[in-house]
């Protein structure tokens, strides 16, 4: 017997992956071309996306984060209208504490962002006032963010799906991407049920990055997936947890932070892994409890919830926005082309998502990235694919 060839679907555009980072940059996509967004599992925010601290915190990551989290700091103060039903973003203060041997450490943080971002430096007993949790002595001095927030991640995933398939985008969960190829000038894009077929496809796959540009016969970025944990644990009678500090270690050995009542505590690990469906680690519980009842005075009896999730990252910690090129020394080969990355957010991948979907955008239609965002102070080579092209050739003999 004889099977017919599946007929392929067709779009403008396939996005692989449904997280924060494919939802949003296929909503902007959406406005002028025809999208389909391909997600294997049933719910979009499954992975990393669901899984997050929920922080905007203009003064945290690499110049680059930080460019485009203010750029996107517009977007969630004023949403398009019906985005979200209520305000994206609520104030939540992060105060970063050093203790006596990490003055070295905050005073370099200080001076990387003190123009950007209005920060107050602290010495102990002010940090006290803010943290009433902090034990006496532990941290000498810190500085106070005052433009950090917390983020409604689940309203802004949300809307941008909502944004997305108001504007007749397609999305498609429980389609994992399982081949890539190429037929004349088009990406076949094949799931267990169908063929998409479409000239462009953005790989927005999360920790799946590197294995969607394996299947495609693209070069990989060398992304590296790291297992993060967090604990849900009861906080002290007597003190409102609302009114708390996300309260961070300058050297990000761990944080603390409210939620819901009860206080989100995390060693801020950042183990290497696999990517898959991530899980907290004993040693990292054992870890996390130890490193804050160190620095906090807290009685942990019990772990009331736990999850780990995964932020990618490539060596300089900074996104990979852009088409793949092929580097100097290797030829660009048909494979290359209409393959879109939009991959390694890390730790940052909410709060810069709405200024990365605008200019991802841009770059996947051919467009000059928004004037907007390279105001903030982008390089757009600090984003790009192919500095690490160029990195890679420079250390090949
Ligand atoms: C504990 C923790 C705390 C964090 N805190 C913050 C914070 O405070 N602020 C902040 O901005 N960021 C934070 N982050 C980082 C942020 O969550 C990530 O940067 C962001 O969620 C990455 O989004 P993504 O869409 O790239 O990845 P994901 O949400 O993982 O989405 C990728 C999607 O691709 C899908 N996919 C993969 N392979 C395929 C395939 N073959 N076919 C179809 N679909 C596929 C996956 O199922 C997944 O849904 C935190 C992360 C963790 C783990």
């Amino acid at each position: 017997m004889t099977s017919s060839p599946q007929q392929a679907v067709s779009a403008d555009f396939v996005v692989i992956g449904a997280g924060i980072a494919g939802a949003s940059v296929a909503a902007e996509l959406a406005k002028s071309a025809h999208v389909i967004l391909l997600e294997m599992e049933s719910q979009p925010g499954y992975h990393t996306t669901g899984r997050s601290a929920a922080m905007f915190a203009p003064s945290y990551g690499p110049g680059p984060i930080r460019a485009l989290t203010r750029a996107s700091n517009g977007f969630f103060l004023t949403p398009p209208p019906n985005f979200a039903a209520h305000d994206l973003l609520s104030p939540r203060d992060t105060l970063m504490i050093a203790r006596h041997d990490q003055m070295n450490e905050l005073d370099a943080t200080l001076n990387q962002i003190a123009d950007e971002t209005p920060v107050k430096r602290l010495g102990q007993s002010a940090l006290r006032q803010h943290q009433p949790l902090l034990r006496e002595g532990y941290a000498s001095a810190g500085f106070l963010d005052m433009a950090a927030s917390e983020i409604d991640v689940h309203a802004l995933h949300h809307g941008y799906l909502r944004m997305f398939r108001a504007t007749g985008g397609v999305l498609v969960t429980k389609s994992e991407v399982l081949s890539l190829s190429k037929r004349h000038h088009d990406w076949q894009v094949q799931t267990a049920s169908h063929i998409y077929s479409a000239a462009r496809i953005v790989n927005a796959a999360g920790a799946w990055a590197d294995s969607i540009a394996s299947l495609a016969g693209v070069m990989p970025i060398g992304l590296v997936p790291q297992r993060r944990t967090a604990l849900i644990v009861a906080s002290p009678s007597g003190i409102n947890p609302q009114d708390l500090p996300l309260t961070v270690d300058i050297t990000e050995k761990f944080y603390l932070k409210p939620d819901a009542g009860q206080l989100l505590i995390s060693p801020a690990d950042e183990t290497p892994s696999a990517p898959c469906d991530a899980q907290p680690d004993e040693l990292d519980i054992a870890l996390c409890v130890d490193r804050i009842t160190t620095a906090f005075d807290l009685d942990i009896r019990r772990i009331h919830n736990k999850w780990a999730g995964l932020r990618s990252f490539v060596p300089d910690k900074s996104p990979v926005v852009g088409y793949a090129r092929a580097s100097s020394s290797r030829a660009n080969t048909p494979h290359d082309d209409g393959f879109f990355w939009l991959a390694g957010q890390g730790g940052y991948g909410i709060q810069t998502a709405p200024a990365l979907a605008r200019y991802a955008a841009a770059l996947v239609q051919e467009q000059s990235p928004p004037a907007d965002i390279l105001d903030q102070g982008l390089d757009p080579h600090t984003i790009g694919p192919e500095r690490l092209a160029d990195a890679a050739d420079r250390q090949s003999p």
